[in-house]
């Protein structure tokens, strides 16, 4: 049985899985964190680049929303301009805001894909849900030593996924 630390894809950045990925996972909600994934952890607001990928997926008929364990009031000022529905202080790796994003979208876990940067808190939320686990690389930001110490404990994930998918790779081909 696959770990529930590890992802079932990595992606350099979050506007990477294509819609036709997505499609044929059987994904059509996203679930979004915002620090280190959309913007770098403190940006307020979203970006340019950021808002016109949201309206792409969205013309693309995906539903997308934001999951955060920061506070209310950040949550809210990032996702306003977006129209993005949210849920704060969602302490991933709970599974509730896959259970909330479910209720809202009326839909179910298999059928959206929870996106971020961390493992021990967005890429476990999705397995204890029953979402896709989609890991991207952390946007660059000024690192704390709390951050250090939980990177270097998802290292040795990461390489083990590594290893996984560059067997998968070679099976295909063979
Ligand atoms: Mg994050």
């Amino acid at each position: 049985m696959k770990s529930l630390f590890m992802p079932d894809r990595m992606f350099p950045t979050v506007g990477d899985p294509s819609p036709s990925y997505l499609r044929e996972n059987g994904i059509d909600v996203l679930i979004l964190d915002i620090d280190n994934t959309l913007v770098t952890y403190g940006e307020a607001e979203p970006t340019a680049h950021v808002a016109q990928w949201v309206e792409r997926m969205k013309s693309e008929g995906f539903s997308l929303a934001v999951a955060s364990n920061n506070k209310p009031e950040r949550v809210a000022r990032f996702c306003e301009p977006l129209g993005l529905f949210f849920v704060a202080k969602s302490r991933k790796p709970s599974r509730r805001c896959v259970t909330v994003c479910c209720a809202h979208f009326a839909t179910v876990p298999s059928r959206c894909a929870v996106v971020g940067d961390q493992i021990f808190t967005d890429i476990l939320c999705a397995r204890r849900s029953g979402a896709h686990a989609i890991l991207v690389t952390p946007l660059p930001y000024p690192e704390s030593l709390f951050f250090k110490f939980k990177r270097l404990l998802e290292k040795p994930i990461i390489r083990r996924y590594r290893k996984l998918h560059s067997r998968d790779r070679k099976g295909v081909s063979s």
